[in-house]
């Protein structure tokens, strides 16, 4: 396993009405292929977190290291290039282009990227057609669905097949049949190879993943594998036939 994202003592604190510490050292390692859910109370700082993974906001202090290269301290021109090309970041709110249709909304970041046009294209309809919206393509957001719009939302976060996945509470506006459906989604990109780090409420979508890491106060407290979250029976099995 290789490394992907890394940082190291990473902080980031507000001022304002006095100083808000919302990351007080933070150390987080990211395998490639890895599924990551971030999990903590509202404001103990996974947006912060995910905002400095994805160069949207810089640290106050610390580093962080994408694919073996320093990244904090880039400036805006190169985190962009590395956002169309390496990083696919959903927002909680959608952030979907209102006044453009659903294929539009996909297609953009990759026009953006220098992708041919007729190349945008057939990877747009590709993924509409593996995310089942591809009889929304000509639609604005506003007459779709949550969980279709979340769908967009995806699409668009994975049209320049980015190294990795990043999801700010993808499922938060949800009901429960759309998070079962891009819940299904993250799994299969997952297997097929994707690494997602994700920040979740729901301990069902986090359960899919192959790490989840606590958080509170602007601190990592904690993590668990799948390994060690699998059923007793499971576990005890596997240490018998290992003969311990
Ligand atoms: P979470 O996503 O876990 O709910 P956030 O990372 O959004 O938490 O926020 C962590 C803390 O930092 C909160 O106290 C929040 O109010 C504060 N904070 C976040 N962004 C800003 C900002 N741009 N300006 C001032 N305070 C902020
Ligand atoms: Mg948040």
């Amino acid at each position: 396993m290789t490394t992907l994202l890394r940082t190291h003592a990473l902080t980031r604190s507000f001022s304002g009405d006095g100083e808000v510490r919302a990351l007080r050292g933070v150390d987080i390692e990211i395998d490639r292929g890895e599924f990551i859910a971030i999990m903590g109370p509202s404001g103990c700082g996974k947006s912060t977190l995910l905002h400095l993974l994805a160069g949207l906001d810089s640290p106050t202090s610390g580093e962080v290291y994408l694919d073996g290269r320093r990244v904090d301290q880039l400036g805006e021109g190169d985190w962009a290039r590395i956002r169309r090309k390496q990083i696919g970041y959903m927002f909680q709110a959608f952030n979907l282009v209102s006044n453009m249709t659903a294929a539009d909304n996909i297609e953009l970041p990759a026009l953006l990227a220098g992708v041919s046009g007729s190349d945008a294209r057939k990877r747009r309809i590709a993924l509409m057609e593996q995310l089942h919206i591809s009889d929304r393509a000509s639609l604005p957001p506003s007459r779709m669905s949550g969980g279709q719009q979340q769908r967009v939302a995806l699409a668009r976060a994975m049209i320049n097949e980015p190294d990795v996945l990043i999801a700010d509470e993808p499922t938060g506006n949800l009901d429960s049949q759309s998070t079962k459906e891009v819940l299904a989604i993250f799994r299969e990109r997952h297997q097929r190879g994707q690494t997602i780090v994700l920040v979740t409420h729901d301990s069902n979508v986090a359960s899919a993943a192959d790490r989840v890491i606590r958080m509170r106060d602007g601190v990592l407290t904690g993590e668990s594998r799948l390994d060690d979250r699998a059923p007793l029976n499971v576990r005890t099995a596997g240490l018998i036939a290992s003969g311990a």
